[in-house]
């Protein structure tokens, strides 16, 4: 795993020291000695994730994390804190400003490789989900990204598992005043109990007799019902070999013996906010997002869509040199269906059509709603020949057959078709766009009912 990690420290020995353990692992190191700075390498590099000292004159970490979390550019890079031992309260405020966790002075080596590699695990994850929004689903995640900011992290739902019940008394009295905790104290029945419930966190001790706390994480993750659960372990000092294991197998947080109430407070605040954010991408990814990428009328995808849509397709088509190709239809004298049957036959209309137009493209073929009665269909890896070829087969289907659409004659249509292809890096969406355009309004000129080529 490697990953690039921006050290902030204003104390120029303290910044050394983790960069030297860093690199030893592997991780790719920038440093600043400031807030200002470190804002400012953000704003112009990509960073996996940051350590953040707490106090630094000027601008102190907290500010810096505040920002940093009030910017959608840094919004989503893991911030780890590093406090000092004997202010306790500064982890419970870093966790409010948005921190994701934080470490105490002087780092213990362990500690760091832990919290950092478990980070940097969380954000590969949110960066496939950015990867994925690149690819068109952009428009439902960044409304998720939005519900996020208001989702609470309070009234979770949890399952203790610890075989010891005066010590599982004393944790669920510490959470008490914001969550509802279940006590499991038999460790064998936790998959059985997780997956008949609707926990948001599985808290699990390590201290379990017999029973290896380890499968009960192994097998959590396991179960497809309870993979996404959040797992927190409670450690003795004497488990940290154990807990780097369990790190590895997926669990998300740890803490350590004696569990004290503000630390246990906010991991579990964190972890509970990390999974109904999860919880609500998913949603709004199943749900939201079919709303808001397609056209009511129609069913088809919307303009929104394409736009985001035809932007990665041409950057791909161009890095990979691969052909795509695009084509604007335009449905011919469409204002005569409206100003002689009305408008609800006009709508009927351009149903049918994108019925019949999607009957026709394949299924890696993107039609959209362009707007009113414009259609377009992004056709990657599609040469002149083929382009053509689907474009007279989209302009057959829709003359070859009268429309039926409750009038008492079926209702002839017919459309015009401008076509694009990609020419080389000098082409934006825009230009391919105009090209088809271009096309398609000389199709008009000469007639209608008709397929023209752009001639670049
Ligand atoms: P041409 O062959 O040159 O394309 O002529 P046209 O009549 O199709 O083109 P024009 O752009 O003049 O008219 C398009 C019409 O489409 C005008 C508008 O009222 C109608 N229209 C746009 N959106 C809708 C819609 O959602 N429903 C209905 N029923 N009509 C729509
Ligand atoms: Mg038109
Ligand atoms: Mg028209």
């Amino acid at each position: 795993m490697t990953a690039r990690v921006l050290i902030v420290d204003d104390v120029p020995t303290n910044v050394r020291l983790l960069e030297a353990r860093l690199t030893a692992e592997y991780f790719e190191v920038l440093t600043a000695n400031s807030g200002p700075q470190a804002l400012a390498i953000c704003a112009e590099n990509d960073v996996d994730i940051i350590l953040l000292d707490v106090m630094m004159p000027d601008m102190d970490g907290f500010e810096v994390c505040r920002r940093l979390k009030a910017n959608p550019k840094t919004h989503h890079v893991p911030v780890l804190m590093i406090t000092a031992l004997d202010q306790p309260s500064d982890r419970v405020r870093g966790l409010e400003v948005g921190a994701d966790d934080f470490l105490t002075k002087p780092v213990d080596d362990m500690q760091l490789m832990a919290r950092v590699k478990s980070l940097v695990r969380l954000k590969g994850l949110t960066d496939e989900l950015r990867a994925r929004a690149m690819t068109g689903q952009q428009i439902a995640i960044e409304d998720a990204l939005r519900a996020m900011d208001n989702i609470s992290a309070s009234g979770g739902s949890l399952l203790l598992i610890d075989s010891d019940v005066r010590h599982a008394e004393r944790i669920r009295a510490q959470l008490a005043s914001e969550h509802k905790v279940d006590i499991l104290t038999a460790p064998a029945d936790a998959v059985f109990q997780v997956s008949g419930s609707r926990y948001e966190l599985a808290l699990v001790s390590m201290a379990l007799g017999e029973f290896d706390p380890l499968r009960v994480c192994s097998q959590i993750r396991t179960v497809d019902h309870t993979r996404g659960l959040p797992i927190i372990l409670i450690a003795e000092e004497a488990d940290k070999p154990k807990v780097l294991r369990a790190l590895d197998l997926g669990i998300n947080d740890f803490i350590s013996r004696p569990v004290e109430r503000n630390e246990l407070l906010a991991r579990v605040r964190t972890q509970i906010r990390r999974h109904r954010y999860a919880m609500e991408l998913r949603e709004s990814v199943n749900s939201t997002m079919a709303l808001a990428v397609t056209d009511d009328l129609t069913g088809l995808y919307n303009r929104r869509y394409f736009d985001r849509h035809l932007n990665v397709m041409l950057g791909k088509a161009q890095n990979q040199e691969r052909d795509l190709a695009l084509m604007i239809l335009d449905i011919d004298h469409f204002k005569a269906v409206n100003d002689n049957y009305g408008h609800d036959i006009g709508d009927a209309v351009l149903r049918e059509f994108s019925a019949r137009l999607k009957r026709n493209v394949r299924g890696v073929d993107l039609a959209c709603r362009f707007g009113g009665e414009e259609f377009v269909v992004l056709m990657p890896d599609t040469d002149v020949a083929s382009a053509e070829m689907v474009a007279e087969r989209v302009r057959h289907a829709i003359a070859e057959r009268p429309f039926e659409v409750g009038l008492q004659r079926p209702l002839s249509v017919t459309v015009s078709v401008g076509v694009s292809l990609n020419e080389d890096a000098v082409d934006t969406p825009e230009t391919l766009i105009k090209r088809a355009d271009v096309a398609l309004y000389r199709a008009k000129r000469e007639g209608r009912n008709k397929v023209v080529l752009d001639a670049a």
